[in-house]
C-alpha cells in the first residue's frame, strides 16, 4: 500500500532550481511591509511569504515535523541570492570558477539570514570537494599516460 503523501513533498526535485526559475519567471514581489508574494499556479493570489512563514503546503507541513529548512518560496524570495549563487556555484566547472563565483557574491551575502548562508556555505564546500577530487584526478590520470622517464621510447615490444 502507497503511503497518502503528495508526490510534490516526496519527489526530490530541488528546491533551489525551483526557486531560482520562481525568480527568472518574475514571480517574486516584495512589500513595503517586509513581506514577500510569490505567485503560483496551484493558488490564485500567491503566497505570502517571510523568513519565518509561508503559507504553502510544503512549508507547513515540514514545519510541524519540526524541519525548518526554507521552502522554495522563501529562497525565492529571502534567500533570492543564496539561491543564485548555488545555482551558479554548481555551474562551476573548475576550482578558480567556483571561487570567482563565491567572491562575485560575497559582500551580497552578507544580508543575509543565517539559514540561508549556512546551506551555501555547505553547498561551496561541497562543489570545492568535487572539483578538487576531479583535478587530482586529472593529475594522476596524465602522470599515468606520460611516458615514464627512463623510456627509451618503447614498451615492451611496442613503440611509443
Ligand atoms: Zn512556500
Amino acid at each position: 500500500m502507497k503511503p497518502y503523501i503528495n508526490s510534490t513533498y516526496t519527489n526530490k526535485t530541488d528546491r533551489i532550481e525551483k526557486a531560482v526559475a520562481l525568480i527568472e519567471q518574475g514571480k517574486v514581489y516584495s512589500h513595503h511591509n517586509g513581506t514577500f508574494r510569490v505567485l503560483t499556479e496551484r493558488f490564485a493570489g500567491g503566497y505570502t511569504v517571510t523568513l519565518t512563514s509561508c503559507d504553502c503546503d510544503d512549508f507547513e507541513q515540514r514545519q510541524a515535523a519540526g524541519d525548518n529548512a526554507p521552502c522554495k518560496h522563501q529562497w525565492a524570495a529571502i534567500g533570492a541570492t543564496a539561491a543564485m549563487l548555488i545555482a551558479d556555484l554548481r555551474k562551476a566547472a573548475t576550482l578558480a570558477a567556483l571561487e570567482a563565483t563565491g567572491k562575485q557574491y560575497a559582500r551580497a551575502m552578507t544580508t543575509l539570514p543565517e539559514v540561508f548562508k549556512g546551506i551555501a556555505r555547505s553547498e561551496y564546500r561541497k562543489r570545492y570537494d568535487a572539483l578538487a577530487a576531479e583535478s587530482r584526478e586529472d593529475a594522476r590520470l596524465e602522470i599515468l599516460i606520460k611516458p615514464q622517464p627512463k623510456s627509451n621510447g618503447t614498451y615492451g615490444a611496442i613503440e611509443i
